[in-house]
């Protein structure tokens, strides 16, 4: 039987169950236990959260939540041949993770997890950055987590933390600002991976805010974003023609210069001009 001290390294997890990686399912692996172990300890306190795992694969991370003293954790898995790999580690914390073979775009997790809840994963980047829009956008706010700690190719982790007036500040920078605390908390080369990716990978820690950090509609806020940004190099009286009428007195209200491109204007002033375009 299976016990933390006799879990197998995860180069032999990986060959005995035949985990060859597949690159249709983003698949490159974290095989150093120190690091995934770092990464877990970037997710905050854990002893009395559920945290929500997407894509353990072999279970590198899942091992590191584990050993950082998870209550409970819930991990999401689309290749079924990760499965006994998982099952190995179920079975040496017992009680405490629940393996879920499917897609993490459709399970709901939600019903069966406790809060509080904390989500870590190490993602293929095209379906991290639509999960994380989905917890960034829910129906209400405080949202399900408490925190998200989340692998991205470098370029989307600068997304995410970036500031107005560079070329990476855009809807996602905020999305994630808005209600959240966003950091880079690790960098990670190529190497770290097997197989190594092209791209520099970092850890993205974004915690809930209680409330957001300034008063704003949110599905008016994401329309003004939006068209602000799908065409940036436009002036924003022209971008924003079709948001509201009498744009470029509402903007002035906002204390945005009409004249502005989307990626000088901070998160306040798009708060500010959400709630102008409300009004008659
Ligand atoms: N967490 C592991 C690690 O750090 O070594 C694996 C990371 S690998 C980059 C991404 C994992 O996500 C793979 O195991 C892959 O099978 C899984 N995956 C890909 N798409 C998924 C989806 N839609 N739902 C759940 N898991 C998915």
């Amino acid at each position: 039987m299976a016990s933390i001290d006799t879990l197998p390294p995860l180069r032999d997890v990986i060959t005995t169950h035949g985990l060859s990686a597949r690159k249709s399912l983003g698949q490159n692996f974290l095989l150093d236990l120190n690091l995934t172990a770092k990464i877990a300890r970037q997710a905050g306190d854990l002893t009395e959260c559920d945290v929500l795992e997407i894509g353990p694969g072999p279970g590198g991370l899942t091992r590191g939540l584990l050993a950082e003293g998870a209550r409970r954790v819930l991990a999401i898995e689309k290749d079924q041949r990760c499965m006994p790999a998982l099952a190995e580690i179920s079975e040496a914390y017992p009680g405490r993770l629940e393996v879920i073979n499917g897609d993490a775009l459709e399970v709901d997790a939600l019903s069966h997890l406790t809060p509080p809840i904390r989500i870590a994963a190490n993602l293929p980047y095209n379906v991290g950055t639509e999960l994380l829009v989905r917890w960034l956008t829910p129906k209400e706010w405080p949202p399900f987590w408490q925190s998200l700690t989340l692998m991205f190719q470098k370029e989307v982790a600068e997304r995410i933390v970036a500031e107005p007036g560079s070329k990476a500040y855009g809807r996602l920078a905020i999305l994630s600002q808005w209600r959240a605390d966003a950091k880079i908390v690790l960098h990670l080369p190529p190497e770290a991976f097997s197989p190594p990716p092209k791209v520099h990978s970092a850890v993205v820690h974004l915690s809930a805010l209680e409330t957001p950090r300034f008063e704003a509609d949110a599905a008016v806020l994401s329309r003004v974003v939006a068209a602000a940004f799908n065409q940036r190099r436009k002036m924003l009286r022209a971008s924003l023609k079709s948001v509201a009428p009498n744009i470029e007195d509402r903007l002035i209200a906002a204390g945005i210069k009409p004249t502005d491109r989307a990626e000088v204007v901070p998160l306040e002033a798009f708060c500010a001009l959400a709630r102008e375009v409300v009004k008659p």
